[in-house]
């Protein structure tokens, strides 16, 4: 029987308290003072002597210099080392594939995106093998870049469009790319050798937000992003919810019209059908036919089919009427689905990524007008509604996310057993079985 908790030995408890340490160190963005760690973890002097000696061991934290602003004794600042390893973000599109190495402090060290042989065409099995392989090529070259240093690699964080098996790191199912039971921790761990995490996007990204952007401290938020579908993961009391199974978070598939469009997941009417980027060209491309889009069109050359998200935008920006009035249209509808998700969640924040940070200033006014109009008073008040901090990279950065929280959470797991410590006079000794 797997046990639910784990009991305090001492080797747990140690365990903890460098995790404690290490968060604090992390959260604190900067060199702090020992005499600062000591008092923010209310752990004793000579416990914290000993955690950041085998942090420093490690290469987790450094020292780096002395701090001279307190009286008395300079006391040593000491860090999280950007050098400790490096990390690897990727995420897998529709259309695209996207790779970052960045160092132990989230710094982005070298990035890269592709298209995939697969952008705009119907998906099938023989393209799926084609772009597992574009990917696989494109983390080899990442592998490369962090390992030219004599940096470790700590692994590597996948976000992927769809819902993913976290005891197995399958992805099961993902409606826009059309793949369903793909293996990829399995395959990935072999290939490389090094951990991999694999995460829904919108997850991710979440999660990069909430430890790297927008959302770091943030308690209570949802994430939402628009790719080709529209996903959405939760941060609820500091935690990305995955409900039973880690599927929670598909807001994009709520219905919101029962009669709407088709959408990939079977349903019809879902909120990604009614807000996403296909359901934004959709609504233009109808105001081109009927000719009430002519800046658009001539910015498409002409061609009602080639008229893409890049098009909108420049149209919006010249103030094209139709254009404008589609794009508040999916405002409203994204301002619906928000106050529902108030209403259901109660956060504090609701983060915008992907194309609608970009289509931002033309439907987040109506979206707003739409959550006062609609979510409950209680809840809505002091909700703030605010664009991703990575945009288009919000996925690559929480993939990154994905291993820095690993770290963070059990550093010790990432090393070689400590030695055996010889206990300090005066404290309890510990019998050496359990160390
Ligand atoms: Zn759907």
């Amino acid at each position: 029987m797997k046990r639910r908790y784990r009991t305090g030995d001492q080797i747990w408890v140690r365990e903890r308290n460098l995790a404690i340490v290490l968060n604090y160190l992390w959260e604190a963005g900067g060199p702090i003072s020992r005499a600062h760690l000591t008092e923010i973890s209310g752990l004793n002097k000579s416990t914290v002597g000993s955690l950041l000696t085998q942090l420093q061991s490690w290469g987790l934290v450094r020292e780096t210099g002395l701090s001279g602003q307190r009286p008395g004794r300079p006391g040593v600042l000491i860090d999280v080392n950007p050098d400790a390893g490096r990390l690897i973000g990727t995420e897998i599109g529709v259309g695209f594939i996207s790779v970052v190495v960045t160092d132990m402090k989230a710094n982005v060290l070298w990035r890269r995106e592709i298209e995939t042989t697969d952008a705009g065409k119907r998906l099938t099995d023989a393209s799926q093998a084609e772009v597992l392989e574009q990917a696989e090529g494109l983390v080899q070259e990442a592998i490369s870049q962090a390992t030219n240093c004599d940096c470790r690699l700590f692994g590597i964080g996948l976000g992927v469009p769809g819902l993913v098996d976290h005891t197995t790191g399958t992805l099961l199912f993902a409606p826009n790319l059309r793949w369903s039971n793909v293996p990829l921790r399995e395959l990935w761990g072999r290939r490389f050798g090094v951990p991999v995490v694999v995460e829904n996007e919108a997850n991710a990204a979440a999660l990069g937000e909430r430890m790297l952007g927008v959302a770091r401290q943030v308690d209570n938020f949802v994430y939402l992003s628009a790719g080709v579908g529209l996903g959405g993961g939760l941060v609820i009391e500091g935690k990305l919810y995955g409900g039973m199974g880690g599927f929670a978070g598909e807001v994009g598939h709520m219905t919101l019209e029962p009669e709407g469009p088709q959408c990939n997941c079977g349903n019809r009417g879902c909120w990604e059908t009614l807000v996403g980027p296909t359901a934004i060209v959709r609504r233009v491309r109808q105001a081109a036919v009927e000719g009430r889009a002519q800046n658009l069109l001539a910015l498409a050359g002409g061609d009602i089919d080639a008229i893409g998200m890049e098009h909108i935008l420049q149209a919006a920006a010249q103030g094209e009427p139709a254009v404008l009035s589609a794009l508040d249209e999916i405002g409203r509808y994204l301002g619906i689905g928000i106050a529902n998700l108030i209403n259901a969640f109660n956060p504090s924040l609701v983060v915008l990524g992907g194309v609608l940070s970009l289509a931002g200033p033309y439907i987040l006014p109506r979206a707003q007008q739409e959550v006062d109009a609609r979510a409950l008073v209680a809840a809505r008040q002091g909700v703030e509604i605010t664009l991703s901090a990575f945009k288009f990279d919000a996925c690559v950065m929480g993939g990154v996310a994905l291993i820095l929280r690993a770290i963070l959470d059990n550093p010790a797991a990432w090393y070689p057993k400590p030695a055996p410590e010889v206990p300090l006079e005066g404290r309890v000794a510990f019998a050496a079985s359990v160390l």
